[in-house]
């Protein structure tokens, strides 16, 4: 019996090779009718016995090339028109609401890599191959629907046997936009710091004396600036000390641990634990970097990765990567181009007049980068029964700008509000919600400064036209001071719907609209630094939270912060606020670090009293700066969140069930007090201070503190959460924010809770810190609508 179908397929399936999948699907399954692309999706037309209509189907939802994300297949019946043979057809622009969406860029293909290093092929080396499964994608696209026009390779006039490829549908290169080769495609070139002469790699032998070039410099200790997909790194020799020091110093980069690219897994497998999982992300389509746990045999230059038990690695995942890594042979380091605080270079020009100070030379090319992206960040933790749980670190190329599901629960009928929502401060990103589609943009970065600020609005405005998406309200942060949110008061004061969500209430509903959890959740949000309702620093807090609102249930009692931002900067005046409030400050083991302070300990001492720029905090995160003070690991961070990392990394394997206490208690204090809280329970963390300097004075090593104090946490979490089912009777928690990146922690803390009978949500595609924030504020605005 022969049957008829018209499919609609809907997801990621532009620029993934789904086309000339779907071709040789159908011409297999002895199908005629025809496939066409179009901005809603793609739609086909299959004929055939109906059996073969019935594979055919079956094939397209389980064998679609793995970089696609097929979300929905739509089967409507329809008389049979009698086609002949199976065509792809090419569609006028038309008339059709919502885009399809757009890939990510993909890693270069096994298939590539052969035939970059096979000397037979056209493509034998060659920086630029690529092919229907993999290339930049993204990164390239100025509109849609996707097509070479719409692309910064616009500029490239296929060459005939590269023309003959794009127009094959039974080539691995139908339709593969970014297709090029030495003749027709982009090149490659050199240009030394302070020249301004650019030699070009035209041919396999310029083109190959350039990497040549490059792989001596690195030997040789130079810092390279090299041109990836979404912007430039610095390059230098990861196992040369001298490099690393100069480069740290030229980039102004001092602490914090540098990721690294390495050729092969093996290279990977002798200085880190792989697992399965990770070893899949490592080689995927995606390739982040990766967090792995060195080995302890394994030796690291210093001024790599010092005293951190992870390095971020990853693998190469553009065919110029390939080249060099093979060139050079070791490991490289491969940061982010940018000054210090500025985001990721992407122009040429630009990229040389900035990065000129810092690289010796670069290697740039003519293929424009239309947007900036740095890579993503990821690593596995386990999380109780489920085991293996991806974390997003830092989310961008590879990730972004695919759409993080958000479902809506809007009553029959109800239009959906397009939301905007404007993100955080740090770590920022920002969320564009159409339907129930959430459009989390790439890491953006420290809104700190003007440059940050301007590619925002570039990332913002592309968007919304990438996405046809005209929001219909803003949602912001409640800090008035955050540029994002200025934005957002700006846009409201000029009509625009717009409404505050509070900072650690977007984290939970982050988690909440993830895990698609609509009844009320205990909240744990353990973070550095959000703004509170009562104008406070909050970071400590437990709320019974939906996804319009939340009350706060608990936090920790506040101290004080001598100095304001300076005490998140010097974690000894934040362990001065502690000591203080405690009462602690005469004890014997706070001596040497009140000594070191010398005349800061008696200004934070004066600020306090005189309540001088001295805000109140109930910030897990500072409490961690202070215990990591207290205990002499950290008084001096070189970046954000080292004093916290470096106290966890203290604990250095120690396995312990010891815990110091820390109190819930009732919320005696009054309207009038400075330690006024608005929750019923408050964390008391006086036992576990006063615990920290018993043990620090008895002599007992900081690798059982930092067990100990850690433990401590997970049993207070427990605790409340206890409490707050006992009292509401809920049992589902929520766990968010930046301390949750503390992988002690969050391992932890999921199994007691587990074990206690409560189920566990977490962050699953989104960073639990501040890169998840913008998408909280979008699910909290659009269930308020
Ligand atoms: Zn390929
Ligand atoms: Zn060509």
């Amino acid at each position: 019996m022969l049957d008829a179908l018209d499919i609609e397929v809907h997801g990621v399936v532009q620029g993934v090779g789904f086309r000339p999948f779907v071709y040789k699907a159908a011409r297999r399954n002895l199908i005629s009718g025809w496939v066409l692309n179009a901005t809603s999706g793609v739609f086909i037309h299959a004929e055939g016995e109906s059996d073969h209509v019935n594979s055919f189907v079956m094939e397209l939802s389980e064998n679609a090339p793995a970089a696609a994300n097929v979300k929905e297949i739509l089967l409507k019946e329809v008389p049979l028109e009698g086609f002949t043979t199976f065509e792809i057809r090419f569609s006028e622009e038309e008339d059709v609401p919502e885009t399809t969406l757009v890939s990510p860029d993909l890693a270069t293909c096994d298939d590539c890599v052969a035939e970059l290093f096979d000397p037979a092929n056209r493509r034998y080396h060659y920086p630029f191959i690529n092919c229907t499964n993999c290339g930049p994608r993204f990164t390239i696209i100025n509109g849609l629907p996707y097509d070479r026009a719409a692309t910064s390779m616009a500029g490239f006039p296929m060459c005939p046997d590269c023309a003959r490829e794009y127009a094959d549908p039974e080539d691995r290169r139908f339709h593969a936009q970014p297709d090029a080769c030495f003749d027709c495609g982009p090149h490659i070139y050199w240009r030394a710091s302070g020249s301004d002469e650019r030699e070009w790699g035209l041919d396999l032998a310029s083109s190959d004396a350039i990497v040549e070039r490059a792989a001596q410099c690195l030997r040789q200790g130079r810092i390279l600036a090299i041109k990836g997909l979404g912007g430039f790194h610095l390059a230098c020799d990861a196992a040369n000390p001298e490099a690393l020091a100069e480069l740290r110093r030229r980039k102004r980069r001092e602490g914090k641990a540098f990721a690294v690219m390495v050729p092969n897994l093996d290279a990977v497998r002798a200085v880190c634990h792989v697992s399965k999982a990770e070893e899949d992300l490592l080689t995927g389509s995606v390739r982040p970097i990766v967090l792995l746990k060195k080995r302890a045999e394994a030796t690291f230059a210093p001024g790599l990765c010092d005293k951190l038990p992870e390095l971020g690695i990853m693998l190469p995942y553009t065919p110029l990567q390939h080249l060099l890594l093979a060139a050079f042979g070791g490991m490289l380091v491969m940061t982010s181009g940018n000054l210090h605080d500025e985001p990721i270079q992407t122009d040429d020009e630009e990229a040389f007049a900035k990065l000129g100070g810092i690289a010796d030379a670069f290697i740039g090319n003519d293929r424009p980068i239309v947007t900036r992206f740095d890579d993503s960040v990821v690593r596995v933790i386990q999380v109780g029964t489920a085991g293996d749980a991806l974390q997003m670190v830092r989310r961008a190329r590879g990730y972004a700008p695919m759409p993080v599901p958000l479902k809506r629960h809007a009553a029959e009928g109800q239009k959906l509000d397009t939301v905007f929502a404007a993100g955080p401060e740090q770590k920022n990103t920002f969320c564009l919600l159409r339907g129930e589609d959430a459009f989390v943009s790439q890491h953006i970065g420290d809104m700190e400064n003007a440059e940050t600020f301007d590619a925002w609005l570039d990332a913002k405005a592309r968007f919304e036209r990438l996405f046809q998406a005209t929001p219909d309200r803003i949602a912001y942060d409640l800090h008035p001071e955050y540029l994002a949110s200025k934005w957002a008061l700006e846009q409201a004061a000029a009509g625009a719907a717009a409404e505050p969500v509070q900072h650690h209430h977007a984290h939970i509903v982050s988690v909440m609209a993830e895990n698609d959890l609509t009844d009320a959740v205990i909240g744990v949000a353990f973070d550095g630094t959000g703004y509170g309702v009562d104008g406070r620093i909050w970071g400590g807090e437990v709320m019974m939270a939906n996804r319009q609102d939340f009350e706060r249930f608990a936090n920790f009692a506040y101290v004080p912060m001598p100095g304001g931002a300076a005490a998140v900067k010097h974690p000894d005046r934040m362990a001065y606020g502690f000591l203080w409030t405690y009462d602690l400050l005469e004890h014997p083991a706070a001596q040497p670090m009140l000594e070191a302070m010398g005349q800061q300990a008696e200004l934070c001492g004066t600020m306090i009293d005189r309540g001088l720029n001295t805000p109140m905090t109930s910030s897990v995160g500072r409490m961690f700066d202070a215990l990591s003070a207290i205990c002499g690991v950290c008084t001096e961070p070189l970046y954000e969140g080292e004093a916290a990392i470096l106290f966890e990394a203290a604990m250095n394997g120690v396995q312990t069930d010891e815990a110091y206490a820390i109190d819930v208690v009732k919320n005696t204090a009054g309207e009038g007090s400075t330690a006024h809280n608005t929750s019923v329970v408050l964390f008391d963390a006086e036992p576990l201070f006063r615990g920290v300097l018993d043990d620090l004075a008895a002599g007992v090593g900081v690798e059982t503190i930092s067990a100990k104090a850690h433990n401590a946490l997970v049993a207070a979490v427990l605790q409340i959460c206890l409490v707050a089912n006992a009292a509401y009777g809920v049992s589902t928690v929520a766990l968010a924010g930046g301390v949750f990146m503390n992988r002690y922690l969050i391992e932890h803390t999921t199994a007691a809770l587990e074990s206690a009978g409560f189920t566990i949500a977490i962050n699953r595609e989104l960073p639990p810190n501040d890169g998840g924030i913008a998408y909280g504020q979008a699910a909290a605005a659009a269930a308020r609508q």
